[in-house]
């Protein structure tokens, strides 16, 4: 027995898939043009499924940055953060985290994912409770995995079950519910004012992760606590710079006095090489733009607003009744559907996310849109007739009733 022979099913199922081009599970971007197109196989393409929120890929300060940290650096640290892997960039960019988001510590991982591993299998151990949503994030249930304490997931946004969940648990044990801002398949919110008072309620501490929130929700782009009001009763944020940043790292931020504590305990935290310094230069400068993108915020909404409405008028479902975020899910039926409408839509120049099972929530097959600060009203009109032509090429049935009531 070969120990990968466990892997035939997927190896059949990859060999299928790929049969057809172009496979959107092999896409390669040749160049980047901007942060909204890019070449692939030849063709100029809008990239309307990219995590890119706020357009900062290319913003010439984060380059300029990351171009003087890489000269004064070099290209790396070769160390972890607390043997020879922090330099000084690394403390300014946890000050800038700090100055952002107004709390008292910070901690920068090498990538948000392992952020949320080191975090949630540090903090709670044997003997306490993890409770987390059913459509937590991967590196959500990872890190559930490789903790040691009890955990327990409650319905998709729903309070009540939260509630119920947590009023089965012993009183005096230590419990920590997770939740995210914005669920990154659906594009839908928590509604974290409601589940954080549920949460507190029962004693238990509450970690965000913001990873699709940050720059763009909030007056000054903290997240859907900030915007919510209820940041005062989140213990520990969770975030990404692989999003609305442009770069690559993971942090997390809390007013906890015994914080600090977690950088001789976290064991992703420990044993990893930490960011090179030009993302760390580059995520500084950054964060602090971001601050104060409120035109970039606005355009970023006007964008989402655009392309939710016009594919509504299309007859598409969308995974959202109204804008919540800047991703827009287009909910399909089946697998050849979703994977033929991606091949339309790069034909037609547009490049769109492929969700589906396990990744998705109940099952759905997902066009996953998401836009930008970057992109323009004519990309975004652009798309809108890519995917109109796209439907059109597949025959796809559109929902009549949304087409007549939009
Ligand atoms: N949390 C959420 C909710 C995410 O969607 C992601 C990435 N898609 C992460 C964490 C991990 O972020 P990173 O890319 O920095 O590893």
């Amino acid at each position: 027995m070969d120990l990968l022979d466990k892997f035939d099913p997927l190896i059949a199922e990859r060999a299928r898939m790929g049969d057809s081009q172009p496979d959107p599970l092999n896409i390669v971007m040749d160049e980047m043009l901007s942060a909204t197109e890019a070449m692939i196989g030849g063709r100029k393409i809008i990239l309307a499924g990219t995590n890119n929120y706020m357009g900062m890929t290319f913003d010439p300060d984060a380059i300029e940055a990351a171009k003087d940290a890489l000269d004064a650096f070099g290209t790396g640290t070769t160390g972890s953060r607390i043997l020879n892997g922090t330099y000084q960039g690394h403390k300014a960019l946890e000050q800038a985290l700090m100055d952002f988001y107004g709390m008292d510590h910070a901690m920068v991982f090498t990538t948000g994912y392992q952020a949320n591993l080191g975090m949630i299998s540090t903090l709670a151990g044997r003997g306490d409770y993890v409770i987390i949503d059913a459509d937590s994030h991967a590196s959500i249930y990872d890190a559930c995995a490789m903790g040691n304490a009890d955990v327990l997931r409650f319905r998709h946004n729903s309070v009540e079950d939260l509630e119920k969940r947590l009023k089965r648990l012993p009183a005096e044990s230590a419990k920590l519910v997770v939740l995210e801002g914005i669920y990154s398949m659906l594009g839908d919110r928590a509604p974290l004012r409601e589940l954080i008072a549920v949460a507190k309620a029962a004693g238990a501490q509450v970690l965000v992760d913001e990873a699709h929130s940050m720059g763009f929700c909030g007056e000054t782009g903290r997240g859907v606590a900030q915007e919510l009001g209820v940041e005062d009763q989140v213990d520990f944020i969770v975030g990404t710079f692989s999003k609305s940043v442009g770069t690559v790292g993971g942090f997390c931020l809390s007013n906890h006095p015994k914080f600090e504590v977690l950088r001789f305990a976290c064991r992703p935290y420990m044993f990893t090489a930490s960011l090179p310094p030009s993302v760390v230069a580059s995520a500084i400068s950054s964060i602090r733009s971001l601050k104060n993108a409120h035109n970039k915020r606005a355009h970023l909404w006007g964008n989402v607003e655009r392309l939710h409405g016009g594919l509504k008028k299309l007859g598409f479902n969308l995974g959202t009744e109204s804008v919540e975020s800047p991703i827009v899910a287009v909910c399909l039926e089946t697998q050849d559907q979703l994977f033929g409408m991606c091949r339309a839509l790069l034909l037609e120049g547009v490049y769109v996310n492929v969700a589906r099972p396990p990744a998705t929530p109940t099952g759905l097959y997902l066009l996953r849109c998401s836009l930008g600060a970057g992109h323009s009203a004519d990309q975004v009109d652009r798309i809108l007739e890519a995917f109109k032509a796209a439907a059109h090429t597949l025959q796809l049935p559109l929902n009549e009733k949304l087409r007549a009531a939009s």
